[in-house]
């Protein structure tokens, strides 16, 4: 027997119902992202290894356990994508943008890769899209990122999206954070699980993160209380921003994000979820104001938000946004090789009208073909029998009242109109 191949584990094939689901999305981020002025990017899937443990952090999940890298023919170290802010703004530095007006407004839409637990909504490649903003950050920008973010969610139909939100400070009052959390971790050592006792000293934000660590994480100092007062404003007025578009956030005190290059104004998208207890995360961002520096440039504020492609595809299926049994206006139903040549013909003159048309010209018996008509819902059928293809006629059927007759060739497409429109 030849072997049977399988998908890589922990990946999956985008076809079908999902396929839709995506496009839909895609649709909506271009059209959004076009009104509020953001360009699309594409960046290569492997980047140099660096751009990622400088970038995200060596001391990241991401970077430590999760990143696909290998050496190329040529020596070098290279890995897949984890993430899509580090490349972005490796080719914001690489191709000077800086010199263009800022922010720079860029949006994309793309697979990563991530070598986690397979698990129900967690994959090895998965798709992203997201904003990012580079050159300019202020609290109007994290505000418009925000917002459009939310907007394209309840556009895609995900109700009840909640913005959980919080401030990281900058690089120096994140160190004197740190510096109390880690007191604080210290004396609860002996409550931590293994790799938060590792992570405590390494990257302590990390403890915050951590769903085994839930109720050493309650009694932690808070970081509103040590960010300094250019922060604390600049939070105030991403907050008043999202009051007056009237994007509804909590805040939480203890959102850190997972990466090293987050400061200030940190965001993740919650959704809740039918008969599900827990909130599912769908997507996250903030300001990484120290990237561009981390890679080789000068310090360039800048903001971004990813949100999961798959996830926002399962809610939707949830909540029934695409019918995903669109009725097609028109099926053809053939018998016979004549049939067949006119079927084709009529096939194409109909979609060049912009008529959703179905077939089924694989099938030879016609009780066949009329079954899938059925099963597919549509709501002609055009039967073209031995008979009708000789004569130059084809019967038409509405499959609502059952009623049918025949109908000259040369006049079926602007009949067919006809009754789609009296149909509407
Ligand atoms: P992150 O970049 O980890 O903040 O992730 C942002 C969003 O991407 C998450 O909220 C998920 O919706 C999605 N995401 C992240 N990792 C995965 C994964 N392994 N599989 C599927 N979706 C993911």
């Amino acid at each position: 027997m030849p072997k049977k191949f399988q998908k890589p584990s922990g990946m999956h094939d985008v076809f079908g119902s999902q396929y839709e689901y995506f496009e839909k999305i895609r649709e909506v981020v271009v059209r959004n992202a076009k009104i509020y002025g953001f360009k699309g990017i594409e960046t290569p899937i492997i980047e140099d290894t660096e751009v990622f443990t400088r970038g995200v952090g060596q001391h990241t999940d991401i970077v430590e356990k999760e990143m696909y890298t290998f050496k190329t023919k040529g020596g070098e170290s290279v890995s897949l994508r984890p993430e899509g802010t580090a490349p972005i703004v490796r080719a914001y530095i690489e191709h000077g943008l800086y010199t263009k007006p800022q922010p720079v407004k860029l949006f994309y839409f793309a697979p990563f890769f991530r070598y986690e637990r397979p698990q129900a909504g967690r994959y090895r490649q998965f798709w992203q899209f997201g904003f990012e903003a580079i050159g300019k950050g202020n609290s109007i920008v994290d505000a418009q990122i925000i917002t459009v973010t939310y907007n394209i969610l309840k556009e895609l139909g995900i109700e009840g999206v909640i913005v959980e939100i919080n401030n990281m400070g900058d690089e120096k009052c994140r160190e004197d954070y740190k510096k109390a959390l880690k007191k604080y971790l210290k004396k609860e050592t002996a409550s931590l699980c293994s790799d938060c006792k590792k992570r405590m000293t390494k990257n302590p934000l990390r403890v915050l993160d951590c769903k085994k660590c839930i109720k050493i994480k309650a009694g932690a100092p808070q970081i509103v209380d040590y960010i300094c007062k250019s922060c604390r404003d600049d939070f105030r007025l991403v907050l008043e921003f999202l009051g007056e578009l009237g994007i509804p956030y909590d805040l939480n005190p203890f959102l850190v994000r997972g990466l090293d290059y987050y400061s200030g104004t940190v965001c993740e998208f919650f959704v809740p979820r039918k008969g599900e207890e827990n909130l599912l995360a769908i997507g996250g961002g903030g300001r990484y104001d120290g990237l561009s520096a981390l890679l080789g440039d000068e310090q360039r504020p800048a903001t971004g938000v990813a949100v999961g492609v798959e996830r926002t595809a399962s809610l939707m299926r949830e909540n029934g946004v695409i019918n995903e049994k669109e009725r097609p206006q028109v099926f053809i139903a053939q018998l016979g090789d004549l049939a067949k040549k006119k079927a084709l013909k009529i096939f194409e003159e109909l979609k060049k009208e912009g008529v959703l048309v179905a077939e089924s010209f694989g099938q030879d018996s016609l009780k066949g073909q009329m079954n899938r008509a059925n099963t597919l819902g549509a709501q002609i059928t055009l039967i073209i029998g031995k008979e009708e293809a000789v004569e130059d006629r084809l019967i038409l059927r509405d499959m609502d009242s059952g009623e049918q007759e025949k109908i000259r060739t040369n006049e079926i497409v602007k009949e067919v109109k006809k009754r789609i429109k009296k149909k509407k």
